[in-house]
């Protein structure tokens, strides 16, 4: 099959456009993406094989060597676009020096079309070679699959880049011109459209695929502590409750509620109260292990997921918190909660490996022992177990204080 090159010169030149029109309509300023610069690019591509086509119509210098400082710039803004995307910087000049570096060749090879070949096609192979190195070196901070669209065409560019400047250096006799239909450059262009739609696509989906991973945090997480929120929260919680039945395991959770948090916003402000629940959840945060839990259920109430995790040591954990968050007042002055005066009371409620309760069934218990804090004065802890409040009777850890850990819940209740 044979192909004809200056038609397909104009295929480029439509391919280019067209995905430059795509990219720059999704192109937003205040997120940009890269999607600007990779529009700019593909722009110049375009306009460079306009000029190419008008080859003979109008000067040298217009349809050799500016149409190849804009193909190679077309590249270079390529290389922007990925590390814009990115988010970091590389020095200008790994980027930018194939454009001056093929100045002097365009102007000393006027009549070598083969040498003039040779040199562009190597200066674009440099550059393909660049916006892979780009995309591998992030493959494993960005989300998705479009990485690997502009991986393969970067491949791809190296590869067909490669060949044509081996295959144009060998047989350098057979080359009278850029329009020539051989075999070599039906490829050349041919796969030209392929890495520009596919590197293109491949961005645009990688923009697409980070702003949904985006709303799905947004969508899973608390917007005021950055904590997960009740629906992530419950999601998690139904996952180990599951895996308990098939791997029976100890299992406890704690509801924590910070004590008069009305009271708190009405005399310092809705700003102060909004500083002590994110100081609340950094306090949290930094007091559990990797593998637990801690979510905002909302207001000012927090759950802790503990699995594998017996009634002993969840008491401890909480009655832990509870004096951490106590011992903020009093303290240095540099967070809200210790100016406020902060408590908070903790319902626990704790599963050995043989209670079977569902996920809802483990919240209730611990809301209710939290409940059963409140009313016993706050900043607390009560415990509870499978058979709720009036059963459970799990050993104590050490000597009640007054206003402090009740482990025996079954016997407050009662
Ligand atoms: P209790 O000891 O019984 O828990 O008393 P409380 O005043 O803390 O009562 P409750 O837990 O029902 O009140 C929660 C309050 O938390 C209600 C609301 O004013 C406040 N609140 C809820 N969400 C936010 C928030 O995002 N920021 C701030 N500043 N306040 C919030
Ligand atoms: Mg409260």
């Amino acid at each position: 099959m044979s192909m004809h090159v200056p038609t397909m010169f104009l295929m480029v030149i439509l391919v280019s456009l067209t995905m430059a029109c795509c990219t720059a309509a999704l192109w937003r300023r205040s997120n940009p993406e890269g999607l600007g610069y990779w529009a700019l690019g593909l722009t110049l591509h375009g306009v460079s094989f306009i000029l190419v086509s008008l080859r003979g119509a109008l000067p040298y210098g217009l349809t050799v060597v500016l149409a190849n400082l804009l193909l190679l710039s077309g590249f270079s803004l390529f290389c922007q676009a990925l590390l814009q995307f990115q988010r970091r910087h590389l020095a200008v000049i790994w980027l930018w020096w194939p454009v001056p570096a093929a100045l002097p060749g365009l102007l000393m090879l006027p009549d070598n079309t083969a040498g003039r070949i040779v040199l562009i096609a190597l200066l674009c192979t440099y550059q393909a070679a660049l916006m892979l190195f780009i995309t591998l070196g992030r493959r494993h901070q960005t989300t998705g699959r479009g990485q690997y669209f502009v991986m393969s065409a970067a491949a791809l560019g190296i590869l067909t880049m490669g060949v044509r400047a081996l295959t144009t250096a060998f047989a350098a006799d057979q080359v009278q011109s850029l329009t020539s239909s051989t075999p070599v450059q039906a490829a050349t262009f041919l796969i030209s459209c392929v890495v520009l739609i596919l590197s293109s696509m491949g961005l645009i989906l990688m923009t697409k695929e980070r702003s949904d991973a985006c709303n799905r945090s947004l969508a899973m997480h608390d917007e005021l502590t950055g904590l997960p929120n009740r629906r992530y929260s419950m999601e998690v919680l139904a996952r180990v409750v599951a895996a308990r039945q098939r791997h029976p395991q100890h299992l406890s959770l704690m509801m924590l509620d910070i004590d008069h948090f009305k009271r708190i916003n009405d005399q310092h402000g809705h700003l102060a109260g909004d500083q002590a629940l994110r100081r609340l959840a950094d306090q949290l945060r930094a007091r559990l292990r990797l593998q637990d839990h801690l979510g905002r259920l909302g207001g000012d109430e927090f759950l802790v997921i503990l699995p594998d995790t017996p009634a002993q040591g969840a008491l401890r954990l909480a009655e832990d918190l509870r004096r951490s968050v106590e011992q903020l007042h009093g303290q240095r002055a540099d967070s809200a909660a210790e100016d406020l005066g902060m408590t908070i009371s903790i319902g626990v409620c704790s599963l050995t490996p043989a209670d079977a309760l569902d996920a809802l069934d483990a919240i209730e218990l611990a809301d209710q022992a939290l409940y059963l804090a409140k009313q016993n004065g706050r900043n607390r802890v009560q415990l509870t177990g499978a058979g709720g409040l009036s059963t459970s009777d799990p050993a104590p850890l050490a000597p009640a204080q007054p206003g402090h850990a009740e482990p025996d819940a079954g016997a407050a209740a009662s």
